[in-house]
Formats: structure tokens, sequence, C-alpha cells
């Protein structure tokens, strides 16, 4: 952010105001934990600000502090609604295109507020008066230490805000693997440590939460893994069966496409989920290297992302889904081979 932004945020905040934070829909750890994270800076500034989401999120990120004050716009239209109408600013956090909000993106385009981006996707749509938009960043909770840093507060982060951005941060990087960690990503997780983000307990309470349901369905996801040796891209797929025979709930799926790039030289990993839940089947989709999934996912599945992990969705059947996936490979042969 320039001075010009920071001065704007001040003048903005400078008196106690109506705000709404929302991250995208599906909300992953970096968007809860920026989200609360935010939420508890502007509250100890007397701000009237409420976390509105636009559907639920896992179990395994509701152990963060705040997370009881949560408004989930599907579960309560009316509440949430009436919140975006008064809103004087609106943050949205760790997205930035409202079609990310589904249904919340009409209550959003009728609203009164200003709005205020934080977010390290690429190819930001123009809809913020202030966007603090950088695709350099390893997670959204990175940019909020540096949102709350430019405001002159670093000596407000206390352990609540602490221990959401540590989440987010920890998270959003592959537990610091990443090639987007720097050595600033360190500096500002050395400092939340120290502001009261009790680390190991993070760690646990995000990774080693399974349900048995959970690490037997992980199992059949393995054995389903498909390997492409010819483009280095390896794939797996859950049929809506696979997953009502381990119980799916929101999350448990997780993480699982990272198994395909574990492997040696595979440097394009997949994964189709059929979740019942929603009409179409979920794609995730990361890389290791220069190949870009963010283009890839927009060019084919109607998605987007960051260069090396992006998600989209097909309209067609499982099978016909692969097989688009497979027949589209060739076009890439030469850079999945480099
Ligand atoms: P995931 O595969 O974990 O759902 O998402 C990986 C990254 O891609 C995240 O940064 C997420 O925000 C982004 N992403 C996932 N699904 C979509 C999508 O349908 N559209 C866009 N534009 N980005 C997505
Ligand atoms: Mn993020």
């Amino acid at each position: 952010m320039n001075s010009e932004e920071i001065n704007l945020v001040k003048e903005f905040l400078s008196t106690p105001k109506k705000i709404v934070i929302t991250p995208h829909k599906n909300p992953d750890g970096d968007a809860v934990g920026s989200v609360l994270g935010l939420w508890h800076y502007l509250r100890q500034a007397d701000h009237m600000a409420t976390v509105i989401v636009p559907n639920d999120f896992p179990a395994f990120l509701k152990w963060m502090p705040g997370v009881e004050d949560i408004v989930i716009f599907e579960k309560n239209v009316d509440t949430a609604s009436l919140l975006i109408d008064e809103a004087e600013i609106i943050f949205t956090l760790d997205f930035n295109d409202l079609s990310r909000i589904g249904g919340m993106q009409e209550n959003f385009l009728k609203a009164d507020a200003k709005f205020i981006m934080i977010d390290h996707h690429q190819e930001p749509e123009p809809y913020a008066t202030v966007e603090y938009s950088d695709v350099s960043m390893s997670s959204t909770c990175e940019m909020v230490y540096n949102f709350i840093e430019f405001l002159g507060d670093r000596d407000r982060v206390n352990s609540d805000i602490a221990s959401c951005l540590y989440a987010g941060i920890l998270t959003d990087t592959g537990s610091f693997k990443f090639n987007s960690t720097t050595g600033r990503t360190h500096r500002v997780v050395a400092d939340l440590i120290d502001k009261g983000a009790d680390n190991s307990r993070i760690h646990n309470l995000i990774f080693d939460t399974y349900s048995a349901d959970r690490l037997y369905l992980l199992g059949r996801a393995l054995n389903n893994l498909v390997i492409l040796k010819e483009y280095n891209t390896a794939y797996i797929s859950l049929s809506r069966k696979d997953l009502e025979e381990f119980n799916f709930k929101k999350g448990d799926t997780e993480g699982f496409v990272n198994y395909g790039l574990s492997l040696d030289g595979i440097c394009f990993a997949a994964i189709f989920i059929e979740n019942g839940e929603d009409d179409f089947i979920k794609i995730s989709l990361r890389s290791e290297g220069s190949f870009s999934v963010n283009e890839f996912a927009r060019a084919h599945f109607n998605g987007g992302g960051h260069i090396n992990a992006a998600g989209g969705r097909s309209d067609l059947p499982m099978d016909d889904t692969i097989a688009k996936f497979t027949s589209l490979l060739d076009q890439y042969k030469n850079e999945l081979n480099q």
C-alpha cells in the first residue's frame, strides 16, 4: 500500500464504523484466519465489525478465537443482508473477484459501503476503493499483519490476532514450504509466536485431528491415484460414492491433492471431487516449478488462483471431466517436461 492509500484507510477508520469482513466461499485456513485476525484488530479500536462468511467451513478451523461470532450467510441470510446493507466499510479478504462469494455477490453489488480488498491472488477485479493486492505474498494473513503495521499498530497484535494469522500463514504456505515463503514470512511468524501464537498446538489442531473416516478416505484417494508419467502428471478422483462410504464432511479432502506432487518427477497434480453438495465437480490443481495452474484453471475449468495452486470446476460428469483433463495435457507436454 502506498502512503496515500494508508492515509485514506486511516481516515476511514478514524472514527468507529460499521464494518463487514468477508472471505471467499468455502473458506480455507488463510481465509478464516485473515478475517478473524482483522476482526480482532478492528474490535479493539471500537468498530462495530462482523465477519460474514458465504458458507460453512471445516471443523479443523473451528478452534480459532472468534469463530463463534461468525455469521454464516447461507444459514442467516436475513441477518447477514441487513449487516451488509448497513455497512460503511466492507473488507474483502483472500479473494479479488466478487463471483468468488457465490450468492452473497448480489448483496455486495447493491451495498453502499466502501470496499477494501486485501488479497494475494492474480488479476484483481476493480471493485475496491482501496486495493491492497500483492501476488508475491505467501498468504492474506501475512498481508493483514502488514496492514496492521502500515497503520502503525503492530503493538496491538495480541495473542488472538497472532493465533488466527499464524494459522492462515501455516496452511497457505503448506507449512512454510511453498516458494512464496520468504525470510519476511518467517520474521512475521516469529513475531506472531512471540505475541502468543502457540505454534505447536495450532499445528496439531489443524493437521493432527483426522477422524478415522477421513484417514480411510485418504487411503481410497491414494488407491484412486493415476500417474501419467509422459506428462509428469498425477491425478486423484473421488466419486460421490467414495465420499458417502466414509461419511464425508467439509474439509475432509483438504490437502489430498498434494500427495500427487510428493511423487518423484511429478510436477502437476490434480484432484477431482464429486461432493454431492455442489452440482459440479470441484477441481484442485497444484504444480511445482514454472507450470502455471492458475492459467490452466482459467483457460479450461472456469477457475483461477496462483501459479502453483489453483482451483476450478467442471459441469461434466466425472469420466468426461477426466477425459477432458487428460486430453488437454498434450498441448502442455513441453512445459511439463522441463
Ligand atoms: P483449492 O484447490 O485449495 O480449493 O484452492 C487453491 C487456490 O485456488 C486458492 O487460492 C483458491 O482461492 C483458488 N481457487 C480455488 N477454486 C477456485 C475457483 O473456482 N475460482 C478461482 N478464481 N480461484 C479458485
Ligand atoms: Mn490465501
